[in-house]
């Protein structure tokens, strides 16, 4: 089959890890008989530099007629100095709302070989490692809400709204409910229904969508005990389903504790096909261009694109399983290597998968 997909570099190790990220899917392409065209589009700092906006439109074209986009990340100190609608970030914002994906998939797998790196004891942990998806709504509640600041009678007050609809509940329940149906047929719903209306909507909606799907467990969780669970009995959890703020929180807490950034992918989905995959960390300006940036989230996320765009599983499996290989033979890049593993750079670590394919 053939596929387009928009690519978006973007500024720091983004066009490091985007690269290897290419050389993985042009081997799944050469083995499993499917053709990838890439475009390649401006955005963030990159696309200040060249046109003076972090998003053209016609970057936004692009993607939209492609049938998925992979980023690298965008922002960098050379950008700090902007503000508002001039920064790299809001590239990132301006992709999301016009390519309308609503839902952020964030898996935190821990691997067996990476057990080191996670905070957490063995007794928690246990043998199998951990495998936890966080399914984040990504367009609505108190991100986008009312707000707005005012003298009182107290000096000044400021405020935000958390507004949901019914159909922005149920679109996002939707797409947690079918993740879970091809993993572990479980839901976790995250609000705070014993203090917000708004929650209580939440968890309303939720339970009718719950009907649909017989055979997944729904269970309910405050936030607050929520992040507590994560670090007292992560192992209870298969799919998070959360709002827009307490995703952003509880993925970043998931995610850390599976011990490196460097390691996590991530995908953004709408209504139809077309999906934004990247990895979830950022430009890491630091290490840009000097091949020691590890390139396995951005692998993981094209993994992840075969899924969840292109109903390739055998395929984003085979790609999982090279970066399992990878890591047992030993081969690290630095942010991942404890001392006695064999140190590789970016690219080598990509060609080590594309060859374990
Ligand atoms: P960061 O994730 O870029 O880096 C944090 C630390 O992790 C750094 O020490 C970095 O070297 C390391 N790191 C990150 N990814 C790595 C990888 N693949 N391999 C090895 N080490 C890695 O976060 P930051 O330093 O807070 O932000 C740097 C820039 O990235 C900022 O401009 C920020 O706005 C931007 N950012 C972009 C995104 C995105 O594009 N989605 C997300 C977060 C931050």
């Amino acid at each position: 089959m053939d596929f387009k997909i928009a690519v978006i570099p973007g500024d720091g190790i983004g066009p490091d890890i985007v690269e290897q990220a290419k050389l993985v899917l042009d081997k799944v392409g050469e083995k499993y008989n499917h053709t990838f065209k890439y475009e390649s589009c401006l955005a963030g700092g990159a696309a200040l530099d060249a046109v003076n906006e972090p998003l053209p439109q016609k970057t936004i074209d692009t993607c939209k007629k492609s049938d998925s986009v992979l980023l690298g990340a965008v922002g960098g100190p050379q950008w700090d100095h902007l503000s508002g609608d001039m920064r790299p970030e809001k590239a990132l914002l301006g992709l999301r709302s016009a390519l309308g994906l609503f839902a952020n998939i964030r898996p935190a797998v821990m691997y067996k070989q990476l057990r080191d790196a996670c905070p957490l004891k063995d007794s928690i942990i246990g043998d199998s490692g951990l495998d936890i998806v966080v399914v984040r709504e990504l367009t609505g509640g108190i991100y986008f809400g009312q707000r707005g600041s005012q003298e009182g009678a107290n000096g000044k007050e400021a405020y935000d709204t958390m507004l949901y609809s019914e159909a922005e509940v149920k679109r996002i329940a939707v797409a947690a409910f079918d993740i879970a149906m091809k993993r572990n047929k479980k839901v976790t719903s995250v609000d705070k229904a014993n203090v917000l209306e708004n929650s209580r909507l939440w968890r309303s909606v939720v339970c009718e969508v719950a009907k649909d799907y017989p055979e997944v467990e729904l269970n309910h969780l405050y936030v607050d005990n929520a992040a507590m669970q994560l670090v007292i009995n992560p192992k209870q959890f298969d799919v998070i389903l959360t709002t827009n703020m307490f995703g952003d929180i509880l993925s970043d807490e998931a995610s850390m504790i599976t011990g490196s950034i460097g390691m996590l992918p991530s995908a953004s989905l709408g209504s139809s096909k077309l999906g934004m995959y990247e990895p979830i960390h950022g430009s890491a300006p630091d290490i840009a261009g000097q091949d020691k940036a590890n390139p396995i989230a951005t692998i993981l996320s094209v993994a992840m694109m075969l899924r969840y765009s292109f109903n390739l599983e055998k395929e984003a499996k085979a790609i999982e399983t090279a970066v399992e290989a990878v890591l047992e033979k030993g081969y690290r890049t630095g942010d991942i290597a404890r001392g006695e593993e064999k140190a590789v750079g970016t690219k080598a670590m990509g060609k080590m998968i594309a060859e374990l394919l």
